[in-house]
């Protein structure tokens, strides 16, 4: 039973950046009964989990930090993997949020009690079928990510040799001097293949669509810059604004594939070009359809990986596996020791990792059986004081998702508080609240290059279920004050 008076009690699924940012946000607002549960054996979410060789972040470091917790002292302007993980963990270190994160801890059930008005989150140790321990919380803080269920493509077949996801690299198998497929053009590829392709004997790469590509400097930060950076607080906010703004140009060429979107695509052809001067090759890696649709790769060092004598571009369809190797539909089969499946995540589809049951028995499934969707991301109809970071439309393909994560972490704290200063048990977001702000944001996407192709973001039937349709700004502005009329409030019993 929620107990009048008392701090409410919050249990966040996930210890990544937003579980994190969102646990700092309660604790620095006096709401310390915050517990973080984590499947992984140690915190930092998709930073733990993306070790893959050349794992960084393509977005600038100075932007791809937390707002209240700045760091001058990135090393590069694109920080990799090790440090980016390092700063979660100091971070969370600093902030007192540690102390709360339970690892190894895998949670299998959310049910709302609508007798106590509380929910029960139900877990058990990660990777076993024991005993289930449950705690109760006045509010959840669902922080599973989207980018977290590795996809697996369905090829008939069976592989005989070594095979691993990009996403759960196999660090104990030795790749140098190997034959070695890598399946997948996307992000993490473009991160992977240039570290690999100097190991291994032979690398082939099988991309079954062409990307766009704008370069990405990776380089020190320039000395002078982080001096700088140190000495100058506002320095420090002026360089995120200033990346702020440089990120959000993608937007803009997103949002107008007609106008200013062609500058992107010239951008892009013209790095294109100069990163393949074989016309051969630049024709096999030349994406078919418009600037921005699927994610824009920021790679410096991907195509030119490609032009290597021991690495070959496969772009026929595979067919199917073999026990040797891929076999492409032009009938070669390309006899390999190892693939790599780079081939994304689960994303579309939006479940959870665990089960959701609302308000009348009701299961998430149920509620998105007509594809995810939450209000502004955040809150679902249905399902009182349960709160989605990095929930459905709220996926960025320019700029920061920490911005997002931020203005989430601020928005569900504003939640918490409402409920708890006006004695209420909890909180749901009207219903028709939450179809109007369906219906405005699937107007945005109309006339933008996002509606022009197939990718991650979009459901089979073509819904864009992961992305924000417009700006950080715009977000940010939608989100910096909850509107109590919006929501529902539930008395306590
Ligand atoms: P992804 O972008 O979904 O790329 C998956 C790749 O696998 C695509 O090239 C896809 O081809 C290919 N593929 C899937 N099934 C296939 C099949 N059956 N046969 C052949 N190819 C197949 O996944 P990702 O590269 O892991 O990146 C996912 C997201 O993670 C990114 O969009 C980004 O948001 C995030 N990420 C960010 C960074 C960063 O630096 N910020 C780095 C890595 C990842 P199609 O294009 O034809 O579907």
């Amino acid at each position: 039973m929620a107990v009048e008076g008392a701090k409410p009690r919050v249990v966040v699924v996930g210890a990544g950046f937003g579980g994190i940012a969102v646990a700092a946000e309660l604790l620095r607002h006096g709401m310390d009964d915050v517990t973080l549960l984590e499947a992984a054996a140690q915190p930092g979410g998709t930073w733990h989990r993306n070790g893959y060789p050349g794992a960084a972040c393509d977005v600038p470091s100075h932007l791809y930090s937390y707002s209240f917790a700045q760091r001058p002292s990135w090393t590069r302007v694109y920080s990799h993997q090790p440090e980016i993980l390092a700063y979660l963990r100091e971070t969370a270190d600093a902030l007192g949020v540690t102390p709360r994160i339970v690892t190894g801890t895998e949670v299998t059930a959310c049910v709302w009690d609508e007798g106590t008005c509380t929910w029960t989150v139900r877990s058990r140790r990660t990777g076993t079928e024991g005993l289930e321990e449950e705690r109760t919380a006045d509010a959840v803080v669902l922080a599973t990510g989207q980018l977290d269920k590795p996809a697996w493509p369905a090829l008939e077949g069976r592989f005989a040799g070594h095979s691993f996801h990009s996403a759960r690299w196999d660090h104990g198998y030795d790749l140098r001097g190997k034959r070695v497929a890598v399946i997948g053009t996307g992000a993490s590829a473009t991160q992977l293949v240039p570290e690999i392709a100097p190991l291994v004997g032979h690398l082939t790469v099988f991309q079954r669509t062409g990307n766009w590509f704008l370069p990405r400097r990776d380089r020190p930060t320039p000395a002078p810059l982080q001096r700088l950076l140190s000495h100058s607080p506002l320095a420090r906010r002026a360089w995120r604004r200033l990346l702020f703004h440089v990120l959000e140009l993608i937007t803009l060429c997103i949002r107008h594939p007609r106008t200013l979107g062609r500058l992107g695509t010239l951008l892009s052809a013209a790095h294109m070009r100069r990163q393949l001067p074989d016309p051969a090759l630049r024709r096999k890696a030349w994406p078919d359809y418009p600037f921005g649709c699927k994610r824009v790769l920021l790679s410096s060092d991907f195509l030119p990986a490609l032009r290597r004598p021991n690495v070959e571009l496969v772009t026929s369809p595979i067919a199917r596996m073999t026990p040797e190797g891929p076999l492409t539909s032009d009938g070669r089969r390309h006899d390999v020791d190892c693939v790599i499946y780079a081939t994304g995540f689960r994303t579309n589809t939006f479940m959870l990792p665990m089960k959701v049951t609302g308000a009348g028995g009701r299961s998430i499934e149920e509620a998105w059986s007509d594809g995810a969707r939450a209000h502004l991301g955040i809150t679902v109809s249905g399902f009182p004081s349960m709160f989605l970071m990095y929930g459905p439309n709220t996926n960025t393909s320019g700029g920061s998702i920490l911005f997002f994560l931020e203005a989430q972490a601020s928005y569900v704290r504003q939640a918490v508080q409402l409920t708890h200063r006006t004695g209420a048990a909890a909180l749901d977001v009207r219903p028709e609240v939450q179809e109007a702000g369906l219906r405005a944001l699937r107007a945005r996407f109309t006339g933008t290059a996002w509606t022009t192709c197939s990718s991650w973001y979009r459901t089979p039937d073509g819904r864009n279920v992961a992305n924000w349709p417009g700006y950080m700004g715009e977000y940010a502005a939608r989100t910096r004050q909850l509107d109590a009329s919006e929501y529902r409030l539930i008395p306590r019993a």
